[in-house]
């Protein structure tokens, strides 16, 4: 029996993974649950799978949920004590990191710092800090296992197989909805259009950074950090199918490749139960019926943010964590209306451009710059210089 942390229970993958253990109880139990707000569907969580500790961002949400819970609920705290809290609860075994964005760095780092096993939906943690976490991983000897669709094909292509064999990994991208836009009709895309993604039903922020192709840039460096590859050695492919999830290629021209229908359930199933599998119910992948499997060089033109996250990846230090910020700014203002979709990379640029590197050596050097990289996110915005 596992007895889990979900962090980010009421976002997309946690939802989808509470749909796990409600189908294996005798897998998996929920000890703790977290949420930033949302607190009507964390209460159903609550009733549900009966965690012996919550913890919500805001102080009067807790205050809420106490009232509602009343003597002999969980435990109830809040703000980034009471997630690290949750991520490090004694009796917990594995923490599926599921916030979205930077907010999920430092529960996840004091989950890997209490000894905890990682089911990593949490890209955003090892785009900012991959080097740190990385190292702390190997310190504290836990398991840090991708959730990602992409990196668990990898994760999973790997087996039985050995680093130094590998020629380069090849990750599948859908492009997103305006795959087949052309350029001079982008400027006018509106945030519905952008959170209209064709093959997966994800949160707001990740569906806009499949639109811009950012997910994929974050999904390079998160590549490069869990792999341990250089990421001039990690391609993309556009596959608008979704079927094949990603690749390795060997040196002796092997290429092998994970494949399913698009469901998040997969990768998070594996992510809890590996080595093992699970029975899931879903669709089986009939590929008679699916048709042809397509794949493309992504457009670069269209996309520039797949290559800022390549060149921060290279330049490395405070960069990759400077462009997860001004990524995430660039996101909400979009999403508010106050940016344009083509005005998402230009942001990122001008706030890499501006931005000194510095080698990054503990946590809060990484929300420095964090916090550095969405300040001067705001100021170029607030300025009309974008
Ligand atoms: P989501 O927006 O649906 O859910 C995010 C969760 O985090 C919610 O529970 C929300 O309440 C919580 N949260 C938000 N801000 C918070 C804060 N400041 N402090 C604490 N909690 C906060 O997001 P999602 O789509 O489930 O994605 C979660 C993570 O998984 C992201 O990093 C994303 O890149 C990654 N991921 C998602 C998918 C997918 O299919 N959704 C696939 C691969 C990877
Ligand atoms: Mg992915």
């Amino acid at each position: 029996m596992k007895q889990l942390a979900v962090l980010g229970s009421t976002g997309s993958i946690g939802v989808n993974t509470l749909q796990i253990v409600e189908a294996f109880p005798d897998k998996f139990q929920v000890l703790a649950l977290t949420a930033g707000g949302n607190t009507g569907l964390l209460l159903e969580q609550i009733h549900r799978f009966q965690p012996q500790v919550v913890a919500v961002v805001a102080e009067s949400d807790a205050d809420q949920l106490r009232s509602v819970l009343g003597a002999g609920g969980p435990e109830v705290f809040y703000g980034v004590e009471g997630l690290v809290r949750c991520a490090s609860h004694p009796q917990v075994s594995t923490v599926v990191a599921a916030i979205v964005g930077a907010a999920g760095l430092v529960p996840t780092m004091a989950a890997i710092k209490a000894g905890k096993d990682i089911a990593l939906a949490n890209k955003e943690t090892l785009v900012m800090a991959g080097s740190l976490v990385m190292d702390a991983v190997r310190e504290h000897q836990v398991k840090l296992l991708p959730v990602d669709s992409e990196h668990s094909a990898i994760f999973q292509s790997l087996e039985g197989h050995q680093t130094q064999d590998i020629r380069r990994l090849i990750l599948t991208a859908s492009g997103g909805p305006f795959r087949d836009w052309p350029l001079d009709r982008m400027s006018g895309i509106l945030p519905a259009d952008a959170l209209a993604h064709p093959n997966w039903n994800m949160g707001r922020k990740i569906s806009i950074d499949s639109a811009t192709m950012m997910n994929k840039g974050l999904e390079v460096i998160e590549a490069h950090w869990l792999f341990n590859l250089p990421v001039d050695r990690i391609a993309v492919h556009v596959h608008p199918e979704s079927i094949v999830h990603s690749m390795v290629e060997y040196c002796d021209g092997a290429v092998l490749a994970q494949l399913g229908i698009p469901d998040m359930q997969t990768p998070i199933a594996y992510a809890l139960s590996w080595p093992d599998r699970l029975p899931l119910n879903l669709d089986p992948l009939d590929l008679c019926k699916t048709g042809s499997l397509t794949f493309s060089e992504p457009d670069s033109a269209k996309f520039p943010c797949l290559a800022l996250a390549y060149s921060a990846a290279k330049v490395a230090g405070s960069a990759p964590a400077v462009l997860n910020a001004a990524n995430e700014v660039a996101v909400e203002e979009f999403l508010s209306g106050r940016l344009s979709f083509l005005q998402i990379p230009r942001l990122i640029e001008q706030v890499l451009e501006g931005h000194d590197i510095e080698e990054l050596m503990t946590i809060d050097q990484v929300l420095r710059a964090d916090l550095y990289g969405r300040h001067a996110a705001r100021e170029l915005i607030a300025g009309g210089l974008i």
